[in-house]
């Protein structure tokens, strides 16, 4: 194993050569190692993909990147949570935040006490206990405060809104400069050893690229996973039945919202994304329900600020391939499946691949256990999340278009239906091996879409209601007077992480 080659310079073909670089072309490493990558700018990438949530702080932290340094190369800014508008019912509203929600108490989650104190009418909202569901209200942000323990600036939790052609310009500079070569071509052939193993990639012009270890990183059509190795797709189109998308970037407006919005149409959704110097939007919908001149008009009739494009279609089918390591090929990223960017997952999962990968990473040869694993892993944690994904549109009461009354009466994966017999009973949410997504995202979208347990859990009874309820408002109280100390989001990132005007 020396000689590695990524195919593909999108994000996760960058992600993946600054991670592979900085860990194994260190030191020494550089003897041993040489990682080449090869994209085509005729081909050029799927330049979506703006929304992460705060896993990614992870990913920056191993690479030693700075996050002022990001957010300013790639007009960043910071990220609370998700705002979902009109998903439960029309004219409703909830948010997704990214810290915890209220207080644990006896060792038993705070929704437990808050059903109760809802069952005897004194219980707030639940954002009202949450500093990332309270501060996007006033539009205002600052990191975390670790050194407040207790208070819940010390539990600010936040991601990045960043522009993703910029991202993967910072990621390929790293890379290139700890030592990854970039090659441009068009890969027209794909070689194979007579074990069916990947041997080499022929590109326009006769020039052949031999490597030991191939990483596929090609996008949606999975050039070596799926058109040379058939790994076969696992279609879950029956659950999340989108398939296109329309992306437009329009000017900016104020304030700087610190979060994304995801507002439901007809037959999709709508994102916005605001950056420095613009805002991201898209719609993604579904071709069965929505004519791509619906969606033309529906995207460019709701957006804030004036347009500084066409927008630009993009097709997609929800699935995954069966398969993602097979031989000496690993798929990552758009290439090794597709969920769409409802929760911003798919960033998330590019970083999670690479650091698997960089767990089993082969010795001497290929060891069947260790792909075996790799598989296991990655059959696992997109499973999951797609659960996550398909409960924001099956917990729909939305009855006026037919996309969500076909949602809304849909049957969904068994584990998925778990999860939701188990809250509707008695609240309660179980975090299943090591899955991405934890209690306080699961129990907000459940509320937030109108998913009420009929109970709670019975230590939630103990203590008198009085303290219960004292307990709750105090909570809510400090929240409420956090908030003034959270300068506005705008001023915040100008002060530490401006980026330079772009060029027109
Ligand atoms: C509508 C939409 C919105 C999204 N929003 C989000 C979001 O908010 N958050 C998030 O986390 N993710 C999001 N994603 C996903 C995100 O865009 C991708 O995960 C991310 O961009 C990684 O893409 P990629 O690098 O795998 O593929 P691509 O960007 O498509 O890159 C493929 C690369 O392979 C090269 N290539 C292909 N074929 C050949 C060939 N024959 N020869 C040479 N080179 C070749 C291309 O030139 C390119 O460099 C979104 C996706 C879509 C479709």
């Amino acid at each position: 194993m020396q000689r590695i080659l990524i195919v593909g310079g999108g994000t996760s073909g960058w992600m993946t050569a600054t991670a592979l670089s900085k860990l194994l072309l260190r030191e020494q490493g550089a003897r041993h190692w040489k990682i080449e990558l090869v994209e085509s700018e005729q081909i050029g990438t799927i330049g979506v993909g703006e929304a992460t949530i705060p896993a990614i702080k992870a990913y920056n932290t191993m690479l030693g990147l700075s996050e002022d340094e990001l957010l300013r190369a790639t007009q960043g800014s910071f990220k609370l949570g998700i705002e979902f508008v009109d998903w439960g019912r029309l004219g409703e509203r909830y948010f997704h935040g990214f810290s915890p929600i209220g207080r644990d108490l006896d060792g038993i989650s705070f929704h437990h006490y808050w059903l109760r104190l809802r069952q005897a009418g004194l219980a707030a909202d639940i954002a009202e206990y949450s500093i990332n569901s309270m501060a996007p209200l006033e539009a205002r942000f600052m990191r975390a405060r670790p050194d407040m323990a207790g208070s819940p600036l010390a539990e600010i939790a936040h991601a990045f809104h960043f522009d993703a052609s910029l991202y993967a310009k910072m990621l390929r500079q790293k890379s290139e400069a700890m030592g990854v070569t970039r090659i441009e071509g068009r890969i027209t052939e794909v070689t194979r050893h007579e074990n069916g193993h990947i041997r080499s990639l022929k590109l326009e012009g006769d020039r052949e690229l031999v490597a030991d270890f191939f990483i596929d990183c090609s996008g949606l059509h999975g050039l070596l996973i799926e058109k040379t190795l058939q790994a076969g797709f696992e279609d879950w189109g029956h659950w999340l039945p989108c398939d296109r998308a329309l992306a437009v970037p329009c000017e900016s407006v104020s304030p700087l919202l610190p979060y994304t919005r995801s507002t439901a149409r007809e037959a999709g959704w709508q994102w916005r994304i605001p950056l420095q110097h613009r805002i991201g939007n898209g719609l993604v919908y579904c071709s069965e329900y929505m004519d791509d001149e619906a969606a033309r008009h529906t995207l460019l009739s709701n957006l804030d600020g004036k347009p500084l494009a066409d927008p630009r279609p993009i097709r997609f089918r929800a699935g995954r391939r069966r398969t993602s390591w097979i031989g000496n090929c690993v798929a990552i990223g758009l290439a090794s499946g597709f969920l769409e960017p409802l929760e911003s997952t798919s960033i998330h999962l590019v970083q999670s691949a690479v650091t698997r990968l960089l767990d089993l990473f082969p010795r001497q040869g290929l060891d069947a256990a260790d792909i075996a694993e790799y598989n296991r892993q990655t059959e696992h944690e997109i499973h999951r999340i797609r659960d996550f994904i398909v409960l924001h549109y099956k917990l729909t009461a939305r009855d006026d278009t037919p996309f969500w009354r076909r949602c809304r009466d849909m049957s969904v994966p068994d584990t998925l239906m778990e999860k939701l017999d188990l809250f509707a009973s008695n609240g309660r949410i179980m975090h299943v091996d090591n899955e991405l997504f934890h209690e306080p995202s699961w129990l907000q979208v459940m509320l937030g879409q109108g998913l009420m347990p009929r109970g709670y859990h019975p230590m939630a009874d103990i203590r008198p209601l009085e303290l219960v309820r004292d307990f709750a408002e105090d909570i809510r109280g400090v929240v409420k007077r956090c908030l003034p100390h959270m300068p506005p989001h705008g001023d915040y990132v100008r002060q530490v992480c401006a980026a330079p005007l772009p060029p027109h």
